[in-house]
């Protein structure tokens, strides 16, 4: 299928107006791309390690010196605040930054052997197909292409159709920084076309993709005919656990902002709160009035806290969580939001009638958060695992001993006591369950883009 000539309108969600059109590659733009990319990736691995990671650190001055033209674009292009944009933005140079060091670091081991010597190598796999959802398209875009870049490989990256500009510029300020030519190719166009080009094409040897657990499973289903390696950063349903002996007044002041940033549109969102019983009610009374303080307003002010959601598509699924005609949540309680032109949808906290209701199992995506009374710590760690997600989640108490048997004892992969953030560029990131498969960021990352060599030398005549 080609969709030559094609375009694509990005909206400005707070207004609902076109930001820019873009051009749209088809089937042959991607495959020409691949090409090039596998071309590029020969040169760039027989660099010299400190050559490669100085064309990295010059990316990430060159988008430091962009720093607020990137974030400009997100607040217009995906409705981010200006605090996240800038945030993103410096994100992508942290990350650069980061793994501009790795390629003087990707050490191989020496195992002793009987009659020789045995070294192992890690080695770049190819061209790696980077898949990008519309959420955080410069800090995920980032978490691909650059240790990816690092440990030698080239890189395709097709950004969500929802939101491709920041990655265009990205891909612009790559060739600006010196690197060579279709190495980072971004290549915006449809999921089932680019994307999928990216899974049957046998010179891109890995997918790296962030979205939806139904379209990674396909993706991995795919990938299983040329073995392919992926990793995949899917969905999640995360539990923010408030123990009566926490700081409660800190743990619910912060609880709005560990949901609703981004409009509640992040795979980390704390989207189920699970409140020890005997605090429950005087948490939810603070909530309430931090709820009530959360600015949903014109994402480009300097004091926003919340923008619109990324479409009218998404606000309607989001809507039909809330006020499903078939089975309606209790509604506790509800911040404000815009009217008029523009996504908006309010901060809305709920009370799940069970633990089946669907708003208490899947993914809601948008600024919906339901509460519910544990008892103890037995009952909090098996409502936090009651689902089939594993992505991270909080645990608020001032028990040290407590803190880390919590932690041990939910299944996921990034959680953290009396905080409520989950990234960290050094530290590894993925999901437990169906919440992913690999590790991104930190030193862990590297392993998902090489693969390792065994080299036997005999000694021996
Ligand atoms: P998708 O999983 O459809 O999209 C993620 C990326 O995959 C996009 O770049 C998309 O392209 C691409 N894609 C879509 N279909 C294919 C395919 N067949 N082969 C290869 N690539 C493909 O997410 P949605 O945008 O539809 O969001 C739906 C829901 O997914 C959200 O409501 C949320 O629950 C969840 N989600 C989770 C994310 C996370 O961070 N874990 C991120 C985004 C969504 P295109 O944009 O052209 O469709």
């Amino acid at each position: 299928m080609s969709t030559e000539g094609a375009t694509y309108d990005v909206l400005d969600p707070a207004t609902e107006e076109v930001v820019r059109t873009v051009p749209q590659c088809g089937v042959e733009e991607t495959d020409a791309a691949i090409q090039r990319a596998a071309a590029a990736q020969v040169g760039w691995a027989a660099l010299a390690p400190a050559d490669r990671g100085r064309l990295l650190l010059r990316l990430a001055d060159v988008v430091d010196a962009h720093l607020e033209e990137l974030a400009a674009l997100e607040v217009r292009g995906a409705g981010h605040t200006i605090g996240n944009a800038r945030w993103e933005a410096r994100n992508v140079r942290d990350v650069l930054t980061y793994y501009a060091a790795a390629p003087e670091r990707l050490f191989g081991r020496q195992i002793p052997v009987a009659g020789g010597v045995d070294v192992t190598f890690k080695e770049p796999l190819g061209v790696v197909g980077v898949i990008v959802p519309w959420n955080f398209p410069m800090p995920i875009a980032a978490w691909g292409f650059a240790p990816a870049l690092a440990a030698g490989n080239a890189v395709v990256l097709k950004p969500a159709e929802l939101t491709p500009l920041t990655a265009v510029r990205i891909g612009e300020l790559a060739l600006e920084a010196g690197l060579p030519e279709g190495l980072l190719a971004v290549l915006p166009g449809r999921g089932s076309v680019v994307g999928q080009r990216f899974v049957t094409h046998p010179l891109v040897r890995k997918i790296c993709f962030t979205g939806s657990t139904q379209v990674g499973q396909q993706i991995m289903r795919g990938a299983a005919d040329q073995v392919k390696r992926v990793t995949l950063e899917l969905g999640g349903k995360s539990a923010n656990i408030v123990f009566a002996d926490a700081d409660i007044e800190r743990a619910a002041a912060r609880a709005p902002s560990a949901v609703f940033d981004n409009a509640g549109q992040d795979c980390c969102a704390r989207s189920r709160i699970l409140v020890q019983r005997s605090v429950h009610d005087r948490f939810l009374e603070l909530l309430e009035q931090a709820v009530q303080r959360v600015r949903v307003v014109n994402p480009a002010e300097e004091d926003a806290d919340m923008g619109p959601l990324i479409s009218a598509g998404q606000r309607s699924t989001v809507r039909s969580f809330v006020e499903d005609a078939e089975a309606p949540v209790d509604v506790l309680f509800r911040g404000t939001a815009p009217s008029g032109r523009g996504f908006w949808y309010p901060p809305t906290v709920v009370r799940p009638t069970s633990v089946q209701d669907r708003v208490w199992r899947e993914e809601v995506f948008g600024p919906v958060v339901a509460v519910l009374p544990f008892d103890d710590e037995a009952d909090a760690i098996a409502k936090a695992n009651d689902t089939s997600y594993g992505l991270s989640g909080s645990i608020w108490t001032r028990d040290v001993g407590r803190a880390l048997r919590v932690s041990r004892g939910v299944q996921a992969g990034n959680l953290s006591v009396n905080s409520n953030s989950s990234v960290r560029y050094a530290t590894p990131f993925g999901g437990f369950k169906q919440s992913g498969l690999g590790r991104e960021l930190g030193p862990d990352a590297l392993d998902a883009f090489t693969e390792v060599k065994n080299v036997f030398l005999a000694t021996q005549e």
